[in-house]
């Protein structure tokens, strides 16, 4: 109920407003933000690497509604991709793309030609893109995309989100030889027509899509903080017989970080989503869904405005 109605304020300008304008926002804000500009998610992103981590850095957009605002977001990934590589971050690192961002709702051949020159850039840097999964109106084209970008460069991978009821099916369908797939619960609002409601189900859902990952030959990312889903899944690496490197858990920047150095401490790859820019309300209000103590966070901050 509270997750419904926060990922429905996530669409609200007024809200987006007075969260804005709260100096205390910045403090959450901070929290799952890695900085506003590239040299401030670079300094995030070394600070991660330093401590025996990788990133998969996103630029901070979604729902992009003119050709000239996703023009921009391709140069503002192409500079990224530049700035990594000058860093020396870029071997070995992700970048996450949101199709939307470029344009997929109002042009899909146009996102589909932005996306490819990141990709032609991230790969003479030696670094992968994966396009990450927004709402389920978007599913189709986002795998289309894929499948088209993967002809060219075959490590671009694709989120998928345990909550749809297809995931199952798609899972079977991306388990392909060197296939990059990120499994994630699903965040946002979905109908029960398509999605599982109950977290039981999701969960469920999550494990039988580990099981079609692992047990095929391409290369899952576990994305996900629950303790008891990385328990199994770390079960899954040991009965697959899985080298740290055929492999990866994901985290959010922020979330847990405790357990992602555990984890990389283990000796299994831990990647670190690492969003940075402006436009961080949208991804805030998921984040802030996904747990009420964080709204609770942000409420005693928007409370002492008065
Ligand atoms: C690397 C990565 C990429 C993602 N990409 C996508 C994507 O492309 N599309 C998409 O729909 N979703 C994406 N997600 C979000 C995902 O779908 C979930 O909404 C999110 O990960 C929370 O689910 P969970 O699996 O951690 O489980 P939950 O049951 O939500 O959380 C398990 C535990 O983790 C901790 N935790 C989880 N979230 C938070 C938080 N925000 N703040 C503090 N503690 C928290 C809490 O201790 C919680 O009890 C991504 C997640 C990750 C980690």
């Amino acid at each position: 109920m509270l997750r419904s109605v926060i990922l429905a304020a996530s669409r609200s300008t007024t809200i987006e407003r007075l969260v804005a304008t709260t100096p205390l926002s910045r403090d959450v804000v901070r929290r799952f933000v890695g900085g506003t500009s590239i040299d401030e998610a670079l300094t995030a992103g070394a600070q991660l690497t330093g401590t025996g981590l990788t990133i998969s850095i996103d630029h901070l957009g979604e729902d992009t509604t003119t050709a000239e605002q996703a023009s921009a977001v391709r140069a503002e990934y192409l500079a990224l991709l530049d700035a990594l590589d000058r860093a020396g971050l870029a071997v070995g690192a992700d970048v996450s793309v949101k199709l939307s961002a470029l344009g997929q709702r109002f042009d899909e051949p146009a996102a589909t030609e932005h996306v490819r020159a990141i990709c032609a850039a991230a790969t003479g840097v030696d670094c992968t893109v994966t396009l990450d999964m927004e709402d389920h109106t978007t599913t189709d084209s986002t795998l289309d995309v894929l499948h088209t970008l993967r002809a060219e460069h075959p490590r671009t991978g694709v989120a998928v989100q345990a909550y749809l009821r297809r995931t199952e099916a798609d899972c079977r369908d991306l388990a392909t030889a060197g296939s990059r797939v990120r499994l994630c619960k699903g965040a946002y609002a979905e109908p029960e027509s398509v999605a599982y409601q109950a977290a039981i189900d999701v969960d469920k859902s999550f494990v039988r899509c580990l099981n079609i990952l692992f047990s095929g030959p391409g290369h899952p990312m576990v994305a996900t903080h629950d303790p008891r889903l990385i328990a199994i899944a770390e079960d899954r690496a040991r009965w697959f017989d899985r080298a740290p490197e055929e492999f990866e858990f994901q985290m959010l920047y922020g979330v847990r970080p405790a357990e992602q150095t555990r984890l990389a401490a283990e000796g299994y790859t831990v990647r670190v989503y690492l969003p940075y820019g402006t436009d961080w309300y949208g991804y805030l209000m998921r984040r802030l869904a996904e747990r009420p103590a964080n709204v609770a966070f942000l409420g005693r901050a928007l409370r002492s405005r008065s």
